[in-house]
């Protein structure tokens, strides 16, 4: 029997949306439906950095920790609107690590991941440092080295929307309930969460990319009720006012061996994270709690000569890491490496799980993926992804202000830290989101915080976005200086459109 479709992928996080652009890509058919928002599990809830993982090096991730640094420099080129490099403080404090165990886990570091255009590792007196006047007298000597930051919930919408592009059938706020085979392909059924409407698929590969839903999709989609494949560990941020106003990012290690990062971000403020704790709730309703905001407050104030407070916390995320369960004693020891299991007899349609990974691996895992897809289907185009641009991103990554200066010129009613914010979010596209605009008076009504009818609209054709949450959590993070009228405001707009 045929199917209509090569491949249904479950799950729209960075792993279902990185292998169906990977897939559509080299010329499979290919759909996947996400429950609620793209990126609205894991994938928008990361500390968002594109790095090896300096701490794996302690657990011998030697496999993960390489593949990880090389892609920080193929993924800075491939959407360097959203992703840009990033130089790191590590202090060092006496009765932690020794010195010469940082020097030698950062020499490693250095040396395993194909590092070609960013900074070496180097050792810093903070006395003389930028990076070192925030921080308690006594922290003199540190290192630094570097990784790149990303946007990781818009890295899923480009991943999404090139895919789509290129044909992919992608649907949202659908959600997988059954899935099986007769035939020798596979029968899917989805619903609609906002009209209720179901639907039957077929395809000859099922994908489930479910994240840290990937155990319950094998009981309630497939009927695997014995399914435990993944360790749920919560981590969690906040973000306060600034700390600091250089462009360092600070790598602080804990008393309790754990280590937190603290980031400058959106500008105007400094993000702090993360927590590690086994999750046993429930998947769909995770926040912080009080004893994590304590715990990061106490954490970084161990450094800053300012004292963090609960107080000064303006918002917070949390989220759940879908960790292969490798059996692992502690939370922060378990794997940080994806598995990728296939399932079925021989002569059945194949079931492919994801357990695991990382946003900095997703073009890897879904390249690994797709060895599986073609040892099933045959092969029909050669890997292309690492030398790819996602939407927006067909720029020279060192050329970022360059882009700004352009657009700033194109569109002069704009304030300098608008323009900043629609290349840093757009890219290229920014000028096709401005697309007529003469005078800021043409971008409609203001929602707050300079979020206009014109991006929202942007938004809402091109990106998938329905909901306030979409727009101002994960497209954007202008939530932050909204309030909570202004949100319910633009809500209320967007079910009008
Ligand atoms: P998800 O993003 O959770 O996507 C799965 C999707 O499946 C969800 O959107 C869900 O709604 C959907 N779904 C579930 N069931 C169904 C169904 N029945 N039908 C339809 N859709 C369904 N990685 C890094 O590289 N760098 C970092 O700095 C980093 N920091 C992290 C910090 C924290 C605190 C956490 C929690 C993770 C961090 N990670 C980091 C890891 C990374 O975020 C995750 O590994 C990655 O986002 C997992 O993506 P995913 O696509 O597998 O899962």
């Amino acid at each position: 029997m045929s199917a209509e479709f090569d491949i249904f992928i479950i799950g729209g996080g960075i792993n279902g949306c990185g292998i169906a652009r990977d897939a559509v890509g080299r010329g499979y058919s290919v759909a996947l439906c996400e429950m609620n928002d793209l990126a609205s599990g894991t994938s928008s809830g990361s500390t968002k950095l594109v790095h090896g993982g300096l701490r794996y090096l302690e657990h011998y991730e030697f496999r993960l920790v390489r593949e990880a640094l090389s892609e920080r420099e193929v993924l800075w080129k491939t959407a360097p609107h959203i992703i840009w490099p990033l130089r790191f403080t590590l202090p060092y404090l006496q009765g932690l690590r020794p010195a010469w165990f940082l020097r030698l886990g950062l020499f490693i570091y250095d040396h395993i991941g194909g590092r070609k255009k960013l900074p070496a590792t180097k050792t810093v007196n903070l006395t003389k440092e930028p990076a070192g006047a925030p921080l308690k007298p006594g922290i003199n000597k540190g290192f630094e080295y570097s990784d790149c930051w990303v946007n990781d919930a818009r890295l899923v919408v480009l991943n999404a929307q090139d895919a789509a592009e290129k044909g992919a059938q992608i649907e949202t706020r659908t959600r997988c309930t059954r899935a099986r085979r007769e035939n020798g392909i596979w029968h899917i059924t989805t619903q609609n969460l906002k009209t209720k409407e179901e639907k039957t698929l077929t395809a000859r590969i099922l994908v489930n990319a479910s994240g840290p839903w990937v155990d319950d999709v094998l009981g309630t989609s497939l009927g695997d009720n014995e399914a435990r494949n993944v360790r749920l560990v919560q981590g969690s941020h906040i973000v306060v006012p600034k700390m600091f106003d250089h462009d360092r990012c600070y790598i602080f290690q804990n008393a309790d061996e754990r280590i937190i990062f603290a980031i400058p971000y959106e500008q105007d403020y400094t993000l702090i994270g993360t927590t590690d704790q086994d999750f046993n709730g429930d998947v769909n309703d995770i926040s912080i709690s009080d004893a994590e905001v304590t715990y990061l407050c106490e954490a970084a104030s161990e450094y800053f000569t300012k004292p963090i407070k609960e107080t000064d916390v303006v918002w917070t995320y949390s989220g759940v890491r879908p960790l292969y369960d490798d059996g692992a004693s502690k939370a922060q020891e378990a794997t940080r490496d994806y598995v990728l299991r296939q399932d079925g007899k021989k002569g059945e349609a194949p079931l492919l799980n994801v357990f695991g990974g990382k946003i900095t691996t997703y073009r890897r895992l879904a390249e690994s993926m797709l060895e599986k897809i073609e040892a099933a289907l045959g092969k029909k185009k050669p890997r292309w992804t690492a030398n790819s641009i996602l939407p927006g991103g067909d720029f020279d990554p060192e050329e970022f202000d360059a882009l700004v200066d352009k657009f700033a010129l194109k569109y002069p009613f704009l304030e300098r830290k608008v323009a900043w914010r629609f290349v840093r979010s757009y890219g290229t596209k920014a000028w096709e989101l401005l697309d007529g605009i003469t005078s800021s008076d043409d971008m409609g009504e203001d929602f707050g915080a300079g979020l206009t009818e014109q991006e929202v609209k942007y938004l809402m054709k091109n990106e998938w976005a329905q909901t306030a949450e979409d727009v101002v959590w994960r497209r954007g993070k202008l939530g932050i200086r909204m309030s909570e009228e202004q949100i319910a405001g633009l809500n209320a707009w967007m079910n009008k459109e």
